[in-house]
């Protein structure tokens, strides 16, 4: 039999997933069970999805065959332009999709958690869309070091909670959401931001996210006369892009499926965020994954240069597919990921987040035919991270 890699009927990619949650969040995770399918397959959620995706956030994004940057790899590479969404990448598809739901279960308050921001950003702006209160909980740590991301967030009109807890990042300000929404689980929704958590998200989040392979396969018939590529390529922080890019392919075997994490200075230095080569099965926020811990079971706390990138664990689709080999897993420490920054942008006129370079890292680690057709998912775009390629800039 074939194998078959997404969700099963009970929460599960292989040995990973379910909904490992409090007692107290029963009821919150299974109302949402129960009703998110039903939700995005009717009618009115689809025409307004559709309708948000189109006129509000820009797609179908472009997939450009980047001729240049082809030449020098000795293949077809198209890169998919989630670059260009509305708020500069494609958690804004996950965002507005999870809206829509709240809304449609009548849930008048959201939460939602971010590390560097962006999903902050994103979750604040579908608010301010929506005319719904916002409530982002995000590390006092990060909450200084990504000030404009917290500035736009108030203007778009969203509480920041500054956490205090641990080590004041991501993990303490997911924490943080789920306790407050331990607190109201009636009038309150709370957005994840990737392909994380309890069943229903990782699926919820990546069949949300999958209108980005839903329009690679449609553009790829156009533009190359087959609907499937080689290898799809996509950085993973905690999966939610790279979900989206291999959605309707994931079962296909034709197709070679590249996942890029973050190695940070090198995965041998304890400064990186390579959970799924560092990682042991373990759970965090809900979900049974690889997750990198210490001997006690003590989540370690990840770096990478990409903010977006180090999630101490990974969603359970991934894990699964690294676990099976359906994926390879390549790992791309911060100088590699500069250095492809550095090269899009100079032969490409494109300068990518710091997240997607992670991904156009793996290039040069690949040996491609000629004939070979790869898409590459560029996430998101480079704005966010011009005070890190400035510092940078002398070194490539
Ligand atoms: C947040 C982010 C990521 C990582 O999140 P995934 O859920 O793994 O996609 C990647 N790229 C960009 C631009 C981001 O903002």
């Amino acid at each position: 039999m074939k194998k078959d890699y997404q969700v099963n009927s009970e929460g599960y990619y292989g040995e990973f997933g379910g909904a490992y949650i409090p007692e107290i969040l029963y009821t919150c995770v299974e109302e949402l069970r129960e009703n998110y399918l039903t939700i995005i397959q009717s009618r009115s959620f689809k025409d307004e999805f559709d309708r948000l995706l189109r006129d509000y956030v820009g797609r179908p994004s472009p997939l450009y065959l980047a001729s240049r940057l082809s030449e020098k790899y000795g293949c077809r590479i198209y890169l998919k332009r989630e670059d260009l969404n509305h708020t500069g990448a494609h958690k804004i598809n996950n965002t507005i999709g999870q809206i829509l739901i709240a809304k449609r279960m009548g849930k008048r308050r959201i939460i939602a958690e971010t590390g560097a921001g962006q999903h902050g950003v994103a979750t604040a702006t579908v608010c301010a869309l929506m005319g719904m209160e916002c409530i982002v909980y995000m590390g006092k740590t990060d909450v200084e070091r990504q000030h404009i991301n917290v500035q736009k967030m108030e203007m778009l009109g969203a509480k920041v909670c500054p956490v205090t807890s641990g080590n004041m990042t991501l993990k303490d300000a997911t924490n943080e959401a789920i306790r407050d929404w331990c607190c109201h689980p009636s009038d309150t929704y709370y957005i994840i931001g990737s392909t994380v958590g309890p069943h229903p998200y990782p699926d919820m989040v990546a069949r949300l996210q999958s209108v980005i392979s839903e329009e690679i396969r449609k553009q790829l018939s156009l533009q190359e006369g087959r609907d499937y590529p080689d290898y799809l390529i996509a950085c993973v922080g905690g999966g939610s892009n790279a979900a989206g890019t291999i959605y309707h392919y994931i079962n296909d075997e034709r197709v070679k499926i590249v996942l890029a994490e973050a190695g940070g200075k090198g995965i041998d230095t304890g400064m990186s965020a390579a959970t799924i080569q560092l990682g042991k099965v373990g759970i965090i926020h809900g979900s049974k994954t690889l997750v990198m811990q210490n001997e006690d079971g003590q989540i370690e706390e990840p770096y990478s240069i990409s903010a977006g990138l180090d999630y101490p664990g990974i969603g359970p689709i991934h894990a699964n597919l690294a676990k099976n080999k359906r994926a390879l897993v390549l790992s791309i420490n911060d100088d590699e990921a500069l250095q492809a920054a550095f090269e899009l942008t100079r032969i490409e006129g494109i300068i990518p987040a710091l997240e997607s370079a992670h991904a156009l890292g793996a290039l040069s680690k690949l040996h491609f035919r000629p004939e070979d057709v790869v898409v590459l998912t560029v996430s998101g775009r480079g704005d966010k991270d011009m005070e890190t390629y400035i510092r940078e800039m002398n070194r490539f």
